[in-house]
């Protein structure tokens, strides 16, 4: 008889959908699922479907479980495992014990990250960006979340907050949604290529649709979609000049369109070159629904293998 092989777990709690995944001891996604988040019933409705949903993977997918990591949306404390600010769409989740919680129910370790940085986690790991040492990581969904790798980890920053590109000003003086101005969510969130192109035409269309009509001639969504393209660039730039950095991954929604948005975010790059002329590879993400989910576990994968290895 041989033994059930080892694996590690990633859990994805996003606003309508928890993607759980069951992963090799090298990454490697064995098997998948998403159930729906109970974002309105509170912190412990939501950690309990994720859990049900990965005891559902472990029942058909048999295997020793060494630990599971969770990436979720909002500001996290990524040492005590507690989610510290959520949006308003998430009842009662501000505060919640998400590790402990999840420690208690299944008794391997567990850990916990931004969804960003999860994100860029899973693309360094087994993406877009595989073994690269230095990483921007992008994400253009409702609103734009960054996330920073150098030197082969991920670069938290003493408040946990490196990295978040998405509201930094400099990207016009439109109004973010955070009270500031002129921030790159502005211009290149999936809200404000809805914003925006309706300011242009008076129509409400989503960032999918607004890129349907960009690929269909529309004068306007190509526009639009210009600058969100060009906005991208700049915060590139911005980072190729203070950290060297050269590799940069783009996910979420709207870099779906990718079509749309690399022309223009090559157009910027090449009429202003970084002035070190460091040549730069701008990569869409590569595990789509997965990457969350597979940077959770490998956060999982790279804390057990410290604790094993000491
Ligand atoms: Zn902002």
């Amino acid at each position: 008889m041989t033994a059930a092989p080892e694996v590690v777990a990633g859990v994805d709690i996003g606003g309508t959908t928890t993607q759980v995944v069951l992963c090799t001891e090298d990454l490697d996604v064995i098997d998948r699922l998403g159930v729906p988040t109970p974002a309105a019933e509170g912190g412990a409705a939501m950690v309990g479907a994720a859990l049900g949903a990965l005891r559902l993977l472990l029942d058909r997918t048999p295997g020793r479980l060494l630990g599971v990591g969770v990436g979720a949306a909002g500001v996290v404390d990524a040492h005590s495992g507690r989610i510290l600010v959520a949006s308003d769409s998430f009842h009662d989740w501000a505060g919640f014990p998400v590790t402990a919680t999840v420690e208690g129910a299944l008794g391997v370790p567990a850990y916990l990250d931004n969804d960003v940085n999860a994100f860029l986690r899973g693309e360094v790991a087994r993406g877009a960006a595989a073994g690269e040492p230095h990483v921007l990581g992008m994400t253009l969904g409702t609103g734009v979340g960054g996330a920073l790798w150098l030197d082969g980890a991920l670069y938290e920053g003493p408040s946990g907050a490196a990295g978040e590109i998405g509201h930094v000003p400099g990207f016009g003086d439109l109004r973010c949604t955070c009270g500031g101005r002129g921030h790159l969510e502005t211009l290149a969130s999936g809200r404000s290529i809805t914003a925006r192109y309706a300011e242009r035409t008076g129509r409400n269309a989503t960032a999918r649709l607004v890129a349907e009509a960009a690929a269909g001639g529309d004068g306007d969504a190509l526009a639009v979609y210009e600058s969100a393209g060009a906005a991208v660039a700049r915060a590139i730039l911005v980072t190729v000049g203070l950290l060297d950095v050269t590799t940069f991954v783009i996910g979420g929604g709207v870099s779906r369109a990718w079509a749309l948005l690399e022309p223009s975010i090559q157009r910027m790059l090449s009429a202003e070159p970084p002035v070190g002329g460091q040549p730069l590879r701008v990569l869409p993400a590569r595990l789509d629904g997965d990457a969350v989910a597979v940077g959770a576990a490998s956060r999982a994968r790279v804390e057990l293998d410290t604790v094993t290895h000491v």
